[in-house]
This record gives structure tokens, sequence and C-alpha cells, in this order.
């Protein structure tokens, strides 16, 4: 075919999943896995499992490493370091942007490149048109490796600096968990009433995807430093945070996300917020000892 060979290391869901996507792409791949018997349905459909991590590296210009964490990275590339001079690493782990930079500075010292991404879809969306991804890292690289990226996971390209993909994925992470852990507590919250996941479906998702429309409105006003409480106060908002906090207590359902939103409202008041609108709950984030 002429497709370039391609070596993933890590075959958790997320890797199984860019593992078919390259075979279905016509790529030779070769795996490796620290269980590996986790490669045995890829072998089946042409992969070739390597016998270490080295060998593995060694057998393509490009390696794409999605592991758990860089701890697991640095203990899969520790022994294997002597195959990474002039590899290409395309690392797919996430971690925090300070992990990341250490990760790709300890690559380039072998003689290696690396490049980070933060891949913003679950295994299902890997190889498919709506995949996106960040990356970061030297350009020159990213740009030879882009089409088959582009592929693989979507490409968003936010920089040089390694750290750059991770700060962008985690951004999104930290809005993803709290937001679906809001889910399940509304979802907790029906239960207790006798309410099904598929009762509430219809009224998250219209809660959710009206999520949009608040962060534009808000966007402009926080980057202006504006708070005026001509739309809402934060008055209102603790009173809120409250209702929400009860109504889950008197279901008997567990409490402790409510009362964490509740006592950063009330931070907010104490900090002499009380007529702002409740957007100025990001100045407390931003200076929490103030
Ligand atoms: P998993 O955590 O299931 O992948 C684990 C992989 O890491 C396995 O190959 C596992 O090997 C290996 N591993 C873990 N610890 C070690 C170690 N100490 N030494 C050697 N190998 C180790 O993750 P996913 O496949 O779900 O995800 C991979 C990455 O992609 C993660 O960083 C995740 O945050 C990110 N991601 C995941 C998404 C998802 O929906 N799943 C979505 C977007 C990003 P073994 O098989 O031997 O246990």
């Amino acid at each position: 075919t002429g497709k370039q060979p391609v070596t993933v290391i890590g075959l958790g869901p997320m890797g199984q999943a860019m593992v078919r996507t390259l075979l279905d792409g016509g790529h030779p791949v070769t795996v490796w896995n620290r269980t590996p018997d986790r490669a045995d349905a890829l072998v089946a459909r042409g992969a070739v499992l390597a016998p270490s991590a080295a060998e593995a590296i060694l057998a393509s210009e490009l390696t794409v490493l999605s592991l758990t964490d860089y701890e697991a990275v640095r203990t899969v590339l520790e022994p294997a370091a002597h195959a990474l001079r002039g590899r290409v690493l395309v690392n797919l782990s996430s971690d925090t942007p300070e992990k990341t930079r250490a990760g790709a500075r300890w690559v380039a010292e072998q003689g290696g490149i690396h490049l980070t991404g933060g891949v913003n879809v679950p295994p299902s969306g890997i190889g498919q048109p709506g995949s996106t991804a960040f990356y970061s890292g030297p350009r020159e690289p990213f740009e030879a490796h882009r089409p088959t990226l582009d592929v693989l996971t979507g490409t968003d390209y936010r920089g040089e600096d390694p750290g750059l993909a991770a700060l962008h994925y985690q951004l999104g992470m930290v809005m993803f968990w709290t937001s679906m852990l809001g889910y399940w507590q509304a979802i907790a919250l029906a239960d207790a009433h006798g309410l099904t996941a598929a009762d509430v479906l219809p009224h998250a998702t219209e809660t959710l995807t009206g999520m949009g429309d608040f962060l534009s409105f808000y966007a402009g006003r926080i980057d202006a430093g504006e708070h005026g409480g001509d739309v809402d106060r934060l008055a209102m908002g603790v009173a809120s945070a409250e209702h929400v906090l009860h109504t889950n207590a008197d279901a008997g359902v567990d409490t402790a996300l409510p009362a964490a939103v509740a006592d950063i409202f009330r931070r907010g008041m104490d900090a002499g917020h009380a007529a702002d609108s409740f957007s100025s709950l990001v100045e407390l984030m931003k200076s929490p000892a103030a």
C-alpha cells in the first residue's frame, strides 16, 4: 500500500481503536503492551507484536504512545531509551502540562522527537471524521506526520511548547468531569424520586446544550473585568445553590458535590461580591487566598 509503518505502544481501549484504524487505513502496524495478550485480536487482524518496547519503537519511524499517564510512559520508555534516537514519539497519554514538558525533555535528551497530544474523543471516535485532538511540540515533525494523525484523531496544533496540548486538554477535562458529575448527581436525585436516567435525558440535554450561550455571554464580560450584577447577583446564586443542596439532602442522596458548590458561592459572598454577578467567583478562583 505504501502507507507509513506505525508503532502503537499501549493497548487500552484507546490504543486498540488506534491500531484498528491504522490497519484499516493500510498502515503496517507494530504493537507492544505490558500485558501481551491484549494484542491477540489485533495480531489476528494483521498487527505485529514486538517482543519489547524497544523493538517496537525500532520497527517504525513513528510511534504512538497511549498509556494511562506519564509515570507509565517513564516505566515503558526507560528500558527502551537506546531505541529513541531519531524516532518520533506521538504521546497521547494524558497528564499535567508540567509532566508532559518533563517527558518531552527526557525524550529529546535521548535523541528522540516528542509530540504531545490530548485526544478529545472516546475510543469510538478514533478514526472518525468528527474526532479532535490537541497537539504541541516541534512544528516540522508534526507537519510531517500530520496526514496520519489527521486520520487517527484529527489535529488541532497549539504550538511548540510540549505542555500546550496537555494544557488545552486539561481545560476541557476540568469542565468535562464537573459537568458529568453534575449529571450523575441529577440522576441520583431523580432516582430518589422514582425517575430514570431516560426520564431525565431530554431536560438534561437541553440544559447542557444551552450552556454555550452562557459561555459566550460571560466570556467578553470576564475578559473586560466586568462582574456587574445587572443580569444576575451572587446573593441570588447563593440562595439557588442552597436550594440545590437542600433538595439533595432531603432526598437522602450524596451531598458532597452540591455542598462544595454552595461553599464556593458562600465564599464569594464573604469576599464581598453579594451584589456582583456570580461570574465574580472567577476572581475568587484566580486567587483563592484573597
Ligand atoms: P488505559 O488506562 O486503559 O490504558 C492503559 C494502557 O496503559 C494499557 O496499555 C496499560 O497496560 C498501560 N499501562 C498502564 N500503566 C502501566 C505501567 N505502569 N507500565 C506499563 N504499561 C502501563 O487508558 P485508555 O486506553 O482508555 O486511554 C489511554 C490514554 O488516553 C489515557 O491517558 C487517557 O487519559 C487518554 N484518553 C482516554 C479516553 C477514553 O475515553 N478512554 C478519551 C481521551 C483520552 P496493560 O494493558 O498491561 O494494563
